[in-house]
């Protein structure tokens, strides 16, 4: 695998406060947290930030309108005051969305439920009634469902992060800005535990395969599916499992005739949840719960999963007449969950916990189990504090009424434009994913023809991006980037010809000879259909069968 990296300082016998394992959203908002307080920070990953369950979940901000059903009050609280800071924070990454809850005479769930948890969810949420969906909206809804069921419709407002990958790389610049010193690719083969401590880890850097020993006053572990993997490698023993893995599965599909704007919250047959989301120019359907405690980092979904959601949405939406061959691919994930003996996993808490191993040998280490997307900021703040480091709250938060801030962002998308002079296409696509680093990567754009192409002929995104993300945002693979820092592969029409066009795009402006062109084009490819499974022929037509 060709890795284009700067040479890394060797960090041999150095000293940290805080030693943090896994770079997904929970620990890179750690290692801000700890950098930010003047703290000596190191954050290592094993493969790229955000390339674990980060970049396979649903992708809601929400308060979680579920966990009241568990009575977790508390929990929907703070998710809900999280929700609203990212929404004011990270507006171009961060935006409210309409949810419309569908019930019919088969659903589990009665209407007087749904009724009166909304209620308390909007009271929550510091609104008098349900944000209500349009009703041209609820009608179009209404004539794509299947006209053989009497359906119940109930709205209420959330907000999708449509790119968490991206939050990530925003939180990791300013943990590297506050002194953090990163590395991905490097991956922690076991913490130090001597007479009793933890005081340090040892690491072997993958990009050139050295082994080097670090010294810390704290080691986080912030591996999510992975925490027990660590113990077990650091001879750091618990009385039962840390995590109770959980894989969650998704299908993409391409956009079809009356797919909603509106995301789609309902039950699929078995009564588990079902969402239907706009998402990424595609509809995101998820998700499963099947225990899982297998490698987190070779989880896929299965072909009874696929066919599950598959099914589900084709009877949601029967006159829409969607094949198989829609489908783009599947992604899974497993989620973290505090291990609870005989729980069904949904009615497993979704509150995060951070254990300490002092009773078990290793004084000084932290595991943090569980978590969300939503919550990883208040998550980092707690952790903070458990290592000693004095983090004010911050500001409270007015939860409240939605926001619009798409004004701003218009007047922000003319002016890159016309500083990069590139398309207000183009200019919107890098305001919304680079937010106020936008202005740097239009200026880098307006240097030379090269920069300003785009990425592959179907994005409007543009190679300046690119660059960006190898100088400034840790990339070091080309799946890093096309796949996390400027995730256009992701899209609808992403083809081995896509990967093709940007591998020979970015390489002429990297000045890539034929072989690391080659190297890093099989190396992204293998990686891509690693994570992004499309069905097999095979498997299409058994789709296509099951769902008759
Ligand atoms: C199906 C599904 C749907 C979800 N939907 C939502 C949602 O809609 N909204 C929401 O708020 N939350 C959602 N979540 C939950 C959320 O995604 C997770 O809680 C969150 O991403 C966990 O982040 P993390 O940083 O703890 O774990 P990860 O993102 O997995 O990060 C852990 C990192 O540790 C690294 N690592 C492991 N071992 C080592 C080692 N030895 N050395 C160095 N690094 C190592 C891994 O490579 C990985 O990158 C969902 C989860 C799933 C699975």
């Amino acid at each position: 695998m060709t890795l284009a990296v700067k040479p890394r300082a060797s960090l041999e016998g150095q000293h940290f406060h805080a030693v943090i394992i896994g770079g997904g959203i929970n620990g890179v908002a750690v290692a801000r947290e700890c950098a930010r307080s003047g703290k000596r920070t190191l954050l290592v990953e094993q493969n790229d930030f955000a390339s674990g369950v980060t970049s396979r979940s649903t992708r809601i901000i929400h308060g979680g309108l579920r966990y009241l059903e568990h009575g977790e009050l508390e929990l929907v609280r703070e998710s809900l005051r999280e929700r609203e800071r990212l929404l004011r924070e990270r507006s171009h990454l961060v935006h409210p969305m309409h949810f419309v809850v569908l019930l019919n005479e088969q659903s589990q769930r009665s209407a007087m439920k749904v009724r009166a948890g909304l209620w308390l969810y909007n009271r929550f949420a510091g609104r008098k009634s349900s944000a209500s969906v349009g009703e041209m909206e609820l009608k179009r809804v209404q004539r794509a469902l299947d006209a053989g069921h009497q359906w119940s419709m109930f709205s209420y407002e959330d907000a999708q992060c449509e790119f968490p990958e991206r939050l990530v790389a925003e939180w990791l610049r300013e943990a590297i800005e506050a002194g953090a010193v990163v590395r991905n690719h490097s991956e922690v083969l076991a913490v130090d535990v001597v007479h009793g401590r933890a005081r340090g880890v040892l690491l072997r850097d993958r990009t050139n395969g050295k082994d080097e020993r670090i010294d810390a006053a704290w080691v986080l572990n912030c591996t999510g599916p992975w925490a027990d993997r660590i113990c077990q490698r650091s001879s750091v023993r618990t009385s039962h499992p840390m995590v109770g893995g959980v894989r969650g599965s998704h299908i993409v599909i391409g956009r079809f005739s009356g797919a909603p704007t509106a995301a789609l919250y309902t039950e699929a047959a078995n009564g588990r949840p079902i969402f239907v989301l706009p998402w990424n120019d595609q509809v995101l359907v998820g998700t499963t719960e099947v225990p899982d405690t297998s490698d987190p980092g070779k989880t896929a979904p299965s072909a009874e999963e696929t066919e599950y959601l598959f099914r589900a949405v084709t009877q949601l939406f029967p006159k829409a007449k969607i094949s198989a061959h829609d489908i783009k691919y599947a992604f899974a994930g497993i989620r973290p969950l505090p291990y609870a003996e005989r729980k069904s996993p949904s009615a497993v808490t979704r509150r995060h916990f951070l254990h300490d191993h002092s009773s078990e040998g290793a004084a000084r280490m932290i595991s943090v189990i569980g978590g969300k997307l939503t919550t990883a900021a208040s998550l980092a703040r707690e952790c903070a504090r458990k290592v000693g480091i004095s983090v004010p709250e911050p500001k409270a938060i007015a939860v409240g009424p939605g926001h619009n801030l798409d004004p701003l962002l218009d007047n922000a998308v003319v002016e890159i434009a016309r500083a990069g002079s590139v398309s207000e296409e183009s200019a919107r696509g890098i305001v919304e994913w680079h937010g106020k680093r936008a202005m740097d990567i239009a200026r880098m754009a307006l240097v030379s023809a090269e920069l300003r192409a785009p990425i592959c002929p179907h994005t409007s995104h543009i190679v300046a991006e690119v660059v960006e993300a190898y100088r400034n945002e840790c990339a070091v693979t080309l799946g890093d980037v096309l796949l996390r820092r400027v995730p256009v592969a992701l899209g609808p029409c992403w083809s081995e010809s896509c990967s093709r066009e940007a591998a020979l795009r970015v390489g002429a402006v990297l000045g890539w000879n034929e072989h690391t062109l080659g190297e890093n084009l099989e190396s992204f490819e293998m990686e891509r259909a690693a994570f992004l499974r499309r069905p097999s022929p095979r498997g299409t037509t058994a789709l296509e069968a099951a769902a008759d």
